[in-house]
């Protein structure tokens, strides 16, 4: 009699959990979500597995107390795909299954599902509002084509008509959005480029099988065309595709992109933006829908039928989470497409030097699309600005400042890219050189310009520390405390002081919020922007055809970053800003200030040659035996102190098995050495053979959970992105 339920929790331990099964619940298939006692408290965890014996005396086993069957299992894809996750990333299996599940349904509370799509009803079918009720009248027939996202809908502002259509009874909120009729597509497809084709030529056939493609298209070349195509292809054979993307800011825009191209299909989106009950239901529909549109949490979402996996930006570092679960949602989608046998599709102007290099060896298909695909549109010319021959006034040199005024004169648009939000990187005193410490973090407290009601804050970005502006130096008592260095609101500031006609919009963590990029899209577009000033949050994924100039302000510090892959990193980046500029038939250009002109990036960043550069880094990774030549592995630790941290790393290398093809290296300080009070340290290990190196941390892991004494945390980071 198998009447032992073996049950996965979101706990550290690497193991299940027996429980007894009462008599009347005497079949629980795997993958089931039930309720169970644990310490003192009531958990959901996945049941796995039935036994009739345990190690523990069965007497002594707890009770199951109930099977949640108001919401699905998860299915046995999910648990393979959680199973190979816990191998590779060396997880406990049971936080993973918990991490995988939206947060209503993690809960024993009864499962209310919310209602997140507007539907059309019959009445709405005929519904013939006033003339002058015109979003309304749009709305209804945005309805007629395919129902929307209450999401979509706030970022367009419709909520309110949205209630309206509710109240007169011709829309009605459901929670997963009703089999609408497949109806004739809205936008038609505009013919594909000749490159298109080559790429649709080589990808059409291969839909049938697993294997890894990377269309390597520069900004513009139509990548998404050919996605929409690929997808098409797939919603024939009746199967769903997964297209992964790197932001939450960019779905309103894409989401709608899809929806016109497929309309009557179901679309879901699924990012942690969502609220909580959006997030559950999406995830609960996302099982039948045709297409589903997502951020890195979307990889574990249940598709039962899926055909195509799309990884868009497929370099950008968002695919990798940095806590908890440090997985590569990239790379976990290549391990979902093989367990399915259906293709992944990475795509990006900028491959990760990972992809480019399995493409050159043959592994991936590589697939290149060199051309924008509107005919007109060129790649935008590229120049630095010499900082060490130009001065600099207020981060901003003369041609800069020209460049900006003439595009303003031509009444055409501008972005200004400076990696850096607050309004000064630190406060500082000149007379003892005291820089705004964290009192909590190895890191600069961050000037932040406050408004009429708020002074101006000193924060910092990495444990959230806020303080007032001290009146002196805390070091020396000088009054005369200074301002160093810019962020982008002082940029902004300084930019409305020289160009007073121009209209100026921030984008940065501090004005965006998800929901913003909608209207910011439409501003733009309506020419009621002139420069675009911010972050790397502006160089992602928008189109905006009457922006020609992209200035670059101040990234020099990634040229010679301790981090190897900072060049890598600064080169995407730019390529990105660069391919905002000339995006339609106006001829784009770009504007560097640099005091390193004569740095080979550059040089190829000049001529667009993100092969030639990749090749370079390549062979410097090769020679410095740097990944993606070797694989990584590291284990952090933190602590009070950062002795204890140090002598928590050194016992778990003298505890690292004998490996002749993996490299322990020594521990030290973590770059960022202290966050928020605790001390970090970290140890590398590498291997030329990921084989090995899986090997080496499967026997190494038990080890380090027996290490004492404990430190506060301590963590693997497989594949790690960031030191
Ligand atoms: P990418 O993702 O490669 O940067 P997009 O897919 O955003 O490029 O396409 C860039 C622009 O080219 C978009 O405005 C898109 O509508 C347009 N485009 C794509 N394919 C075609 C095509 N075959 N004919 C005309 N325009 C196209
Ligand atoms: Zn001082
Ligand atoms: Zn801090």
């Amino acid at each position: 009699m198998s009447s032992i339920l073996q049950v996965a929790l979101d706990t550290p331990l690497h193991r299940l959990f027996d429980y007894r099964l009462p008599d009347d619940m005497v079949n629980v298939p795997p993958g089931s979500l039930v309720e169970i006692p644990f310490g003192r408290t009531l958990q959901v965890g996945v049941a796995l597995g039935q036994t009739a014996d345990s190690s523990i005396g069965t007497d002594k086993l707890r009770n199951v107390i109930r099977v949640l069957d108001d919401r699905p299992a998860l299915s046995p894809e999910i648990l393979r795909l959680a199973k190979f996750c816990a191998d590779y990333y060396h997880y406990p299996l049971g936080a993973i299954l918990l991490a995988t599940l939206p947060p209503r349904l993690k809960n024993a509370l009864p499962f209310v599902a919310d209602t997140p799509w507007l539907v059309l009803t019959e009445a709405g079918r005929l519904a013939d509002p006033p003339a002058r009720a015109r979003v309304q009248r749009t709305l209804l027939d945005d309805l007629r084509m395919a129902p929307q996202s209450r999401d979509l809908l706030r970022a367009q502002k419709r909520g309110r008509h949205a209630a309206a259509l509710v109240a007169a009874g011709w829309a009605a909120w459901t929670r997963v959005p009703p089999q609408a009729s497949v109806a004739q597509q809205t936008t038609p497809p505009p013919p594909a480029t000749p490159e298109q084709l080559a790429a649709l030529e080589r990808l059409l056939p291969a839909l049938a099988h697993f294997k890894v493609h990377l269309i390597h298209g520069v900004t513009g070349s139509g990548k998404t065309e050919i996605y929409l195509r690929l997808i098409d292809a797939v919603l024939i054979q009746g199967r769903q595709s997964l297209v992964l993307i790197p932001e939450i800011a960019l779905t309103p825009q894409l989401e709608l992109h899809f929806r016109k191209r497929f309309p009557g299909r179901r679309i879901v989106t699924l990012h942690s933006g969502l609220a909580e009950g959006a997030r559950t239901a999406n995830w609960l529909a996302a099982a039948d829908c045709d297409v589903l549109l997502g951020t890195r949490l979307s990889v574990f979402a249940p598709l039962p039928r899926l055909g195509l996996i799309v990884v868009d930006e497929e370099h950008d570092a968002s695919f990798k989470q940095q806590d908890g679960l440090r997985y590569s949602a990239r790379d976990v989608a290549i391990a979902r497409g093989k367990q399915h046998d259906v293709p992944v599709v990475l795509g990006s102007a900028t491959p990760s030097l990972e992809s480019y290099a399995q493409a050159l060896a043959g592994r991936y298909q590589l697939i290149e699309l060199k051309q924008r695909a509107v005919s007109a549109a060129q790649l935008p010319a590229i120049e630095l600005i010499d900082l060490k021959h130009v001065p600099v006034d207020n981060g901003l040199t003369r041609p800069a400042l020209q460049a900006l005024t003439e595009t303003l004169a031509r009444g055409e648009q501008s972005l200004v890219f400076l990696n850096r939000r607050g309004y000064a990187p630190a406060l500082y005193c000149p007379s003892c050189a005291w820089v705004s410490p964290c009192p909590r973090c190895s890191a600069r407290l961050v000037l932040h310009r406050g408004h009429s009601t708020r002074p101006h804050r000193l924060k910092c970005h990495h444990c959230g520390f806020e303080t007032h502006i001290p009146t002196e130096c805390p070091g020396c008592g000088n009054p005369d405390l200074k301002t160093l260095g810019q962020g982008t609101q002082r940029l902004e500031e300084t930019l409305g002081a020289l160009l007073p006609a121009a209209r100026i919009r921030r984008i940065d963590r501090d004005t965006m919020r998800p929901r913003a990029w909608a209207e910011l899209g439409e501003a733009v577009h309506g020419g009621a922007i002139d420069i675009l000033v911010g972050t790397q949050m502006l160089a992602k994924g928008h189109d905006f055809p009457n922006m020609t100039l992209a200035l670059i302000l101040d990234t020099d510090g990634a040229l010679y970053s301790p981090d190897f892959r900072a060049t890598e990193r600064l080169f995407a980046q730019l390529m990105q800003v660069a391919g905002r500029a000339g995006r339609a038939d106006k001829p784009g250009h770009v504007l560097i200030q640099t005091a390193f002109p004569d740095h080979p990036l550059f040089r190829y960043l000049q001529r667009h040659d993100y092969a030639g550069y990749a090749r370079e880094l390549l062979a410097e990774r090769k020679q410095l035996e740097l990944p993606p030549v070797t694989r990584q592995v590291l284990l952090r630790a933190e602590a009070t102190t950062m002795d204890s941290a140090l002598a928590f790393l050194q016992r778990a290398a003298a505890l690292a098995p004998d490996a002749a093809d993996v490299s322990v290296f020594s521990a030290t300080p973590a770059p960022m050495a202290r966050v928020a009070n605790l001390e970090r340290a970290q140890l590398l290990i590498q291997s030329a053979s990921r084989q090995a190196l899986q090997a080496f941390v499967r026997d190494w892991r038990p080890q380090l959970e027996s290490i004492k004494p404990r430190v506060a945390r301590w963590s693997l980071d497989v594949d790690p992105l960031v030191f």
